[in-house]
């Protein structure tokens, strides 16, 4: 007897079918068996950089089938945190869709340095890959390269499989699932995508205004790809420039517009509406400007649209996954931070396009048939700047010269050598033989590099590697330290800077740290096999890929570490 009809006979003998219903037990296998329907398709949005808060701040004015429609008639995580860091566009990707940390998945930030290689490498970078755009692929037969490394790209250094993968491995043949992911940003397209998509899409503006992909998925763009890119929306969406979306009293819970805490485009005087995107354009990458506009999402929604028509997705046997990531919202935020009234101009036209994509899905995959769930890559700091002016005590860090005083103060104490190697993400690293053969237990000595940062004025806490694991057992912050950190990959010594300080120039915000501004998001989950209602224990980024694994009744992807949010599930 097959093991599923074992268990089913056994829990069908223990009367457990009934008992989950009357005390609505949260059960996989309750679930698995009671499940009507499965979705058609499931979408995945990631939006960069939203912070749990967005959704409250700027609640009242959206419409009531955006944002409101997954609050209202979906599963609401309120408490729903990244639980690592560095809190990163990649990792955070990376974290949604496999169901882990970046201690398994290997996606340790967007840059990071590379001991073996002796430099810096990139999370979603492929030197063996070449870009595929509508002239083909980049730089064949000797052709001169057009995309440059923006083609050289695929999920190569993703330790894990993903929601996408398992669902591939589950369904095979002439039945399987079409995976496709899609961004402004490669690597918000790539790692969602996973190992075995059929796609990933991203865009590349200066002269082109393209969705592009590589070779790591195919040699030749789709048709429907090719028709799109020659649809001429990019220059559109450049006419259209950004204007406010509402009345100007809409926005006085917002920072003045003109203010000393923004950044400007380059070419711009002063960073205020409306912007004149036509005349931005020349200086500020091309098309690229639109990356940093409502333009940008409002391409991905034409993008996801068209992906579904051409690649006919909700449409067969297997249920299909969309990977959407819209990255303007991130842009923004390095630029204006996310008290600005772009950030809320930004909002309230991102769910008019989620309204217009929900309508979209109703009408070619079915109301009831789609499944979609909504979360954030990481949040971001306020602008330390323009708290400071309110009086709290942020700052801007900069490593300056710890790098030659640690040099100096390891000398002195274990003998001339070259110590350390790099001092990127906030992290030491050290290097490697020299700290093997030192006259000295390694622990020791990265202790003592560890007591020598936390004198530097900014860092909260300096932590060497060999005590992560026992400090995480007592300290939030430091068991965030640890779920990001990849042994034998990451940094030796690991930093944390005071709250709401960073490294960073005085305008817009950045993300990165292990502080609740950077790890709470939101997480919204809508559609078949949802049910309504809210969480409010705290949940993980981790716990999403295994909850869409447990709503399909698949396995969970191979490194998840996270667990289903039952209460998200439909009983
Ligand atoms: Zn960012």
């Amino acid at each position: 007897m097959e093991l599923i009809s074992i268990l089913l006979l056994a829990v069908l003998n223990t009367g457990d079918i009934d008992k989950c219903a009357e005390a609505h037990v949260p059960n996989p296998i309750c679930a698995t068996v009671s499940h009507k329907s499965e979705p058609a398709l499931i979408v995945g949005i990631t939006i960069d950089q939203m912070r749990a808060d967005f959704l409250h701040r700027f609640e009242d004015h959206f419409s009531d089938r955006g944002f409101k429609r997954l609050i209202n008639d979906g599963h609401v995580c309120l408490n729903h945190h990244y639980g690592y860091s560095p809190t990163f566009t990649g990792p955070g990707h990376a974290a949604i869709f496999t169901g882990t940390t970046p201690s398994v998945n290997g996606i340790i930030a967007n840059d990071w340095y590379d001991r073996e290689l002796k430099k810096t490498v990139y999370c979603a970078s492929d030197p063996e890959a070449s870009g595929v755009g509508n002239d083909g692929i980049d730089g064949m037969d000797g052709t001169p390269l057009i995309y440059n490394t923006a083609g050289q790209m695929s999920p190569q250094r993703l330790l894990c499989n993903t929601i996408g993968d398992e669902m591939k491995l589950a369904t095979m043949g002439a039945n399987a699932p079409k995976v496709i992911g899609i961004s402004m940003k490669d690597r918000g397209a790539i790692l969602p995508a996973g190992h075995s998509a059929d796609g990933a899409y991203w865009f590349y503006g200066k002269d082109k205004g393209h969705f592009i992909s590589s070779t790591y998925y195919f040699r030749m763009l789709p048709e429907w790809v090719k028709d799109f890119n020659n649809s001429g929306l990019a220059e559109e969406y450049c006419k259209e420039g950004w204007t406010k979306a509402l009345p100007d009293e809409a926005y006085s819970n917002c920072a003045p517009d003109n203010n000393p805490f923004e950044g400007s485009f380059n070419g711009e005087v002063r960073p205020t509406f409306p912007y004149n995107l036509k005349n931005l354009k020349a200086a500020n990458g091309g098309y690229d400007v639109i990356k940093a506009t409502p333009g940008g999402n409002s391409m991905v929604v034409d993008f996801a649209l068209a992906a579904i028509d051409g690649e006919e997705m909700g449409k067969g046997g297997a249920c299909d996954l969309l990977a959407m990531s819209f990255s303007a919202t991130d842009y923004v935020g390095h630029r204006c931070g996310p008290h600005s009234q772009e950030m809320l101009d930004m909002y309230v036209r991102l769910d008019r396009e989620l309204e217009r994509f929900f309508n979209k899905l109703d009408e070619k995959i079915g109301e009831g048939n789609w499944t979609v769930f909504v979360t954030s890559d990481h949040g971001a700091a306020a602008v330390p700047s323009q708290s400071s002016a309110m009086g709290m005590p942020t700052d801007y860090w900069n490593h300056g010269n710890l790098q030659d005083r640690l040099e100096v103060e390891l000398d002195i104490r274990f003998g001339p050598r070259d110590w350390v190697e790099n001092i990127s993400n906030n992290a030491i690293y050290l290097n490697r033989s020299t700290v093997l053969s030192a006259p000295a237990a390694p622990a020791i000595i990265r202790r003592f590099v560890a007591s020598l940062c936390v004198e530097e004025k900014g860092v909260l806490m300096a932590v060497a590697e060999e005590d992560l694991a026992s400090r995480a057992s007592v300290d939030p912050i430091i068991e965030n330290l640890y779920r990001g950190h990849l042994q034998g990959k990451s940094g030796d010594i690991l930093l944390v800077l005071n709250p709401g300080w960073m490294k960073y120039g005085r305008t817009g915000t950045t993300h990165g740290s292990p502080f609740p501004y950077d790890t709470h998001v939101p997480c919204l989950f809508y559609g078949n096999g949802i049910e309504q209602g809210v969480s409010t224990k705290r949940t993980y980024t981790r716990d999403i890929a295994p909850t869409i694994s447990s709503l399909l009744s698949i396995p969970y992807p191979n490194g998840t570490t996270g667990s289903p949010i039952f209460d998200a599930l439909s009983k």
